[in-house]
């Protein structure tokens, strides 16, 4: 199996730290400033890698799309205001997307995840809560988030939940560990849109950036995204 660059980072490290103490055994300060410079660039880097879910750190993302189109995902719905409004857009557009579906969301509006489904779209897991500590579950409470939010889904689509989103695209060991120990793939962006905080001018500008097999981040519980959708689908075609 291959090993994960997380694995190959601790070992380098690992003997990073054994050379330090070696070569420095004389000497007290000498080894207790290594040791600060070592455990403060672990700490960076993982810091780091935890939010840059493309770089594969922990294991395997999967960050651009397979069938020569872009594609589109959705975070952070369903909802009952702008789900709806963005469907009739891709509808309008023939443009075919992924949502992911915040469980307790989805328990709410079950005939919105249904319209998504009936419309040809795919469903993703983004966890039940999407809560802002997720990072620190233990792996106990990230089993429940994603089997609770993939049992959530499977009885309204009755289909199998392929797709996992970590939410805030935050990874660490843990996550990846559960979420492959439930057969999920891992899917995050190549672009992000930044439809959340950005001015719609600069969200446009992004999207226009987007090539062939790019994985575009959007966001379904924003009002602005309808009308930012709207306007570059309407230049793109
Ligand atoms: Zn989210």
């Amino acid at each position: 199996m291959k090993k994960s660059k997380y694995f190959i980072f601790n070992w380098l490290i690992f003997i990073v730290l054994l050379l330090q103490i070696i070569t420095n055994i004389e000497s007290d300060k000498e080894i207790y400033h290594g040791l600060f410079y070592i455990f403060l660039t672990y700490f960076i880097v993982i810091g780091l890698a935890s939010f840059m879910l493309c770089l594969s750190f922990y294991g395997k993302v999967q960050c651009k799309s397979k069938n020569n189109k872009i594609l589109y995902s959705f975070d952070d719905g369903p909802d009952p205001i702008i789900t709806p409004q963005i469907l009739t857009i891709l509808q309008k557009n023939n443009i075919k997307a992924i949502f992911f579906c915040i469980g307790k969301k989805a328990e709410r509006y079950p005939h919105i995840i249904q319209d998504i489904i009936n419309q040809g779209h795919q469903i993703g897991n983004h966890s039940y809560s999407h809560s802002h500590k997720f990072g620190f579950y233990s792996i106990k409470k990230l089993q429940y988030e994603i089997r609770f939010t993939n049992r959530i889904l499977q009885k309204i689509t009755n289909k199998k939940i392929k797709y996992f989103r970590p939410p805030a695209g935050i990874m660490n060991p843990k996550i990846y560990k559960v979420a492959l120990a439930e057969k999920m793939i891992i899917l995050g962006w190549s672009i992000r849109s930044f439809d959340t905080f950005l001015p719609q001018k600069f969200v446009l500008y992004i999207l226009s950036k987007a090539q062939k097999n790019d994985i575009i981040l959007l966001h379904d519980n924003r009002l602005k995204t309808i009308s930012t959708l709207g306007i570059y689908c309407g230049k793109e075609r």
